[in-house]
């Protein structure tokens, strides 16, 4: 549906995505992650009136809430002294009349990242969340303002797929293309732009050329889920990571409240922390500190309890988790701060497992289990997983297969190590391997390379994930009355997609040994 509001803003630059990101996912990010499949048993609408329905917005189509990296173009722009706001995808069209520029940005344009890459592999249906950008970008509207003289500028993590796939750009011939941290050539861009001069087909911010501290600006309007940037980059290094290459950068306490507050303030009754790795903030190299994480959390809580909000952390390393709770019981403390038993019964967080095979994270990854000995990441990984189960944080891991350089025995030991997890709630889900980072000069995982060992670690990780999926559930994801159609939405899918998943694997079974080349 696109509207055509009576009133608009005076804007030269519109900031926007498709309906998957902009979307406040029910405030549970982890609902977002549904858009990265097909829609399975239920039509494709009602899939996404599950995990992306629309936020709400102002009479000019402004969003309540706005993908957090949106919202630093939009600051950094505003802050520059730019005409430019974020407009729900909606809306867009009463503005491109006028509009000088449409600013886009996403974290998986075309479905080739992980996880869509590997559904669209298996289930051989197109992700959602691809449908849906490819519907937003194909809009007669938007060709037609370009003819007229709109530019168009693509970034965001995931601009590296229109040009690994060369059609995307004959089919839809934006102008420029923005890869890594934006908020400084963005300005730049848009100078040009005002100045009529041509703008260049690509812009790379050169790795250690990043913004600073002081010249990232706050979000002016709410993220989506209360999203708080803690930290950027990653001091781990992993072969196959883009955000290891970036600097190490530690947000302030006053920079975080402050965002904090606009997100509180803008009707947001949640905190979401977010960092490659939360447990690394203030940290002494990759061995996570007391200090300034009890700070951090303190702060979060003193909002926490005064707004009834929810919680969660983005991301956090096995190795710093183990590392936290036995240096100190950082992990507990921390769940004790956030942790009320009510509204917070337990908080969720991603963790990439990657392998159970020490030989093959020596090769792509020796420092993931840092500080401890890469021969332990199994029994690190497991520890942590015991220590999130005892302090009521519920993770949603990934593991990768394909990894350069993979052998049958490594998927027997990442298999091994999958059901060694099967006590811990979580959820546990396969990635087959992208080039990135280091790596992004290699092939990556195609269906043809599909071994029967890859369906066994795959079978392993979907029992895991129904069983714990439905627990969850019961245990009170998504608690209240005005989520009883959602929650009864998502468990009849879970039915489903546990009934045919585990069919399909019966059937291969009947076929002869799994295990085995
Ligand atoms: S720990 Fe995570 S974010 Fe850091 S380099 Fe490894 S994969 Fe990337």
């Amino acid at each position: 549906m696109r509207l055509v509001g009576k009133e608009k803003l005076d804007i030269d630059f519109i900031i926007t995505t498709d309906r998957c990101l902009m979307s406040d996912h029910r405030g549970h990010i982890f609902l977002g992650f549904m858009a990265t499949g097909p829609a399975i048993g239920i039509p494709e609408n009602v899939w996404k009136w599950i995990c992306c329905p629309k936020p709400k917005t102002d009479k000019y189509g402004r969003p309540q809430v706005a993908p957090y990296g949106l919202r630093k173009i939009e600051a950094a722009l505003q802050e520059a002294g730019f005409k430019a706001a974020v407009i729900d995808p909606d809306y867009v069209d009463m503005y491109l009349d006028t509009a000088k520029a449409l600013l886009i940005g996403h974290h998986d344009y075309f479905a080739m990242g992980p996880p869509s890459n590997e559904w669209w592999m298996l289930l051989g249906k197109e992700p959602v969340n691809r449908r849906s950008f490819i519907q937003f970008i194909s809009r007669p509207e938007i060709w037609r303002a370009k003819e007229r003289g709109l530019k168009i500028i693509v970034g965001g993590p995931a601009v590296w797929q229109w040009e690994v796939w060369g059609e995307a750009r004959r089919r839809w011939p934006v102008d420029t293309l923005v890869e890594g941290e934006a908020e400084k050539v963005v300005v730049e861009l848009a100078r040009m732009v005002l100045e009529g001069s041509p703008l260049p087909e690509k812009v790379t911010v050169p790795l250690g050329k990043e913004p600073g501290i002081d010249e990232i600006p706050d979000i002016k309007a709410p993220s989506v889920c209360g999203l708080v940037e803690i930290m950027r980059g990653c001091p781990r290094g992993c072969r196959f990571c883009s955000v290891t290459l970036r600097r190490l950068r530690y947000m302030p306490l006053e920079k975080i409240e402050r965002e904090i507050q606009v997100n509180i303030n803008g009707g947001v009754r949640n905190v979401l922390l977010h960092s490659e790795d939360v447990l690394l903030y203030g940290a002494d190299g990759v061995r996570p500190r007391a200090e300034p994480l009890l700070k951090l959390h303190r702060l979060a809580a003193k909002y926490l309890e005064a707004y009834g909000a929810g919680f969660s952390w983005s991301h956090a390393s096995l190795a710093a988790v183990r590392y936290a709770e036995e240096h100190g019981h950082i992990v507990s403390r921390i769940s004790e701060m956030v942790i009320d038993g009510d509204r917070r019964r337990f908080f969720g967080v991603e963790v990439g497992i990657e392998t159970g095979s020490v030989r093959l994270a020596r090769i792509h990854m020796p420092a993931k289990a840092a500080p401890y000995r890469v021969e332990e990441y199994p029994d690190t990984v497991e520890k942590a997983f015991s220590i999130m189960a005892e302090n009521s944080i519920i993770p949603a891991a990934t593991f990768i297969l394909g990894l350069p350089g993979e052998t049958e025995d490594d998927v027997l030991r990442t298999i091994e190590l999958l059901e060694r997890l099967r006590p811990y709630p979580s959820l546990i889900v396969p990635m087959f391997f992208v080039p990135m980072g280091m790596l992004k000069d290699m092939d990556g995982f195609k269906k043809e390379h599909l071994k029967p060992y890859h369906l066994e670690a795959f079978r392993v990780s979907a029992e895991h994930s129904f069983y714990w999926a439905k627990r969850i559930l019961e245990k009170g994801y998504l608690r209240g009355p005005q989520y009883a159609p959602v929650r009864a939405a998502i468990r009849k899918f879970i039915d489903y997609a546990e009934r045919r998943v585990l069919e399909y694997f019966r059937k291969l079974e009947a076929l002869g040994p799994v295990r085995g080349g």
